[in-house]
């Protein structure tokens, strides 16, 4: 079938407002050509994050009805805890408000000055916890996954012979091995599950607790499934339960593959880590039957665990994403190869050659998908990681633009419009022209920066 089918239909509907291209002119000008400071009833289609953007389910709308706000021991707790250990079996189990508070409490406990800590890529908000410590972040991908254009079924792999080098150097410094599946920030590209068992046999050699950074696990089970031998009559459910056993911890956002609008868990086997997880738990998020959490919203991570390993809505996930990419590429568009799970990352760099990296090619894609169609994507480029501590400049690695697909919000016909508003602007490329900064902050500028549009 060349349908995609979407494996659910709408009962609830938000509209969206549809705008002219003289509006979203007007608009964009208005937020100094900063697609971060436009407001969400101005887009139509809004690709800016797949994280906590995730439309629930009728059984997770009556779940919310059944938590129970108990302070401590609530039951809502305890489906919250089974949920989860259905899936990973760890021993320890603590809720946190988001992906990012689990790492705080993890490396408030691991990191610490002259420690070194291994991953395939960090996420940014693991990276900046471990250096907050004092820790450093290393990164040891495969070759492969700092190439956009090259394709590898599993780009996300962690280099293992130089993970064991490291190792062999770096023992007395390392307190855990981490790993981050899917690869987010190298395009939401999957690990697999060989992979996965190397890093684990290395973490028992060199006896360092082995901790899954596991935010989009179940689009990595799938691709595990798809693509590597052995697993194509494997339940995913199956797949997700081997991954987790392997390892000796995890971290997770619940608002990626939990279809939770918030949330996230720190889970842990060893007791002692645990005690002094909990221990920080109570001082910066709460009560460890709660976590930073409402026991409504650990209801509805409860439910939408059981909901993100349905086969039928990953391949409609998968495939949404595929297809644009496929799309895309018929353009004329480069991007990163293969499309990973969660976006599609198109190459701005590469597409518009006649603007500088200094002009930031990302983001005039990035204002002229906005003018043009009313689609809010991300410049993830020079805007982004452009500006150094020091106050001076130099182009990123890359120039890209990141169009995220929230989860189960958005149809084929949604996915064709955004097809043919790329159209549009192939016809149009040569016009499209760089930005300057005019107004930045020192740190993470991309958020609030202004620019003026070079003619
Ligand atoms: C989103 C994300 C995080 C952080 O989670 P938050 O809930 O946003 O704090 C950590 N790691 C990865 C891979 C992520 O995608």
């Amino acid at each position: 079938m060349k349908t995609i089918f979407e494996p659910f239909r709408i009962k609830t509907v938000e509209p969206i407002r549809i705008t002219t291209r003289d509006e979203r002119k007007k608009l964009l000008e208005k937020a100094h050509h900063n697609v971060f400071l436009l407001k969400s009833d101005d887009v139509l289609i809004d690709l800016l994050t797949d994280s906590g953007t995730s439309a629930m389910s009728t059984d997770q709308w009556s779940a919310l009805m059944r938590g129970d706000e108990s302070y401590a021991g609530s039951p809502s707790f305890f489906r919250f805890e089974a949920a989860v250990r259905d899936l990973m079996p760890f021993n320890h189990i603590i809720p946190t408000h988001q992906g990012r508070a689990a790492e705080a409490i993890l490396f408030s406990i691991l990191g610490g000055h002259g420690k070194t800590i291994p991953s395939n890529t960090h996420f940014d908000t693991t990276r900046s916890n471990i250096e907050n410590s004092g820790a450093s972040a290393d990164d040891l991908v495969i070759a492969e996954g700092n190439d956009p254009a090259c394709y590898h079924p599993f780009k996300g792999n962690i280099d293992t012979e130089r993970l064991e080098c490291y190792l062999k150097e770096k023992s007395d410094t390392t307190p855990c091995i981490m790993l981050t599946i899917t690869n987010n920030a190298g395009g939401g590209q999957p690990v697999s599950l060989a992979n996965i068992k190397a890093v684990s046999d290395l973490a028992k050699k060199y006896n360092k607790p082995f901790i899954i950074d596991g935010c989009r696990f179940a689009e990595n089970a799938y691709f595990i499934k798809l693509r590597e031998e052995g697993y194509a009559n494997t339940d995913v459910k199956d797949i997700v339960r081997k991954i987790f056993s392997l390892a000796d911890g995890m971290t997770i956002s619940a608002k990626k593959d939990a279809f939770a609008n918030i949330g996230g868990w720190l889970a842990l086997n060893d007791d002692e880590l645990a005690e002094k997880a909990r221990t920080r738990l109570i001082q910066t998020e709460g009560f460890p039957t709660y976590g930073g959490l409402a026991g409504r919203d650990l209801e509805a991570i409860a439910q939408g665990l059981r909901e993100i390993v349905d086969e039928n809505y990953l391949a409609y996930r998968i495939r949404t994403n595929e297809y644009l990419g496929e799309r895309l590429q018929a353009l004329g568009f480069p991007i990163v190869r293969p499309t990973g799970g969660h976006a599609v990352f198109v190459d701005a760099r590469s597409w518009l050659s006649h603007i500088p990296p200094l002009n930031y090619p990302g983001q005039a894609l990035t204002a002229a998908l906005y003018e043009t169609g009313g689609i809010r994507a991300c410049e993830i480029g020079t805007v982004m990681f452009g500006r150094k501590p020091d106050g001076s400049e130099e182009p990123a690695a890359m120039d890209l633009v990141r169009l995220a697909m929230p989860r189960r919000v958005y149809t084929q016909s949604h996915v064709d419009y955004i097809v043919e508003v790329f159209e549009e602007l192939a016809k149009n490329k040569s016009n499209l022209c760089g930005f300057r900064i005019t107004e930045e902050a020192s740190a993470m500028r991309h958020f609030t920066a202004k620019f003026t549009k070079l003619t």
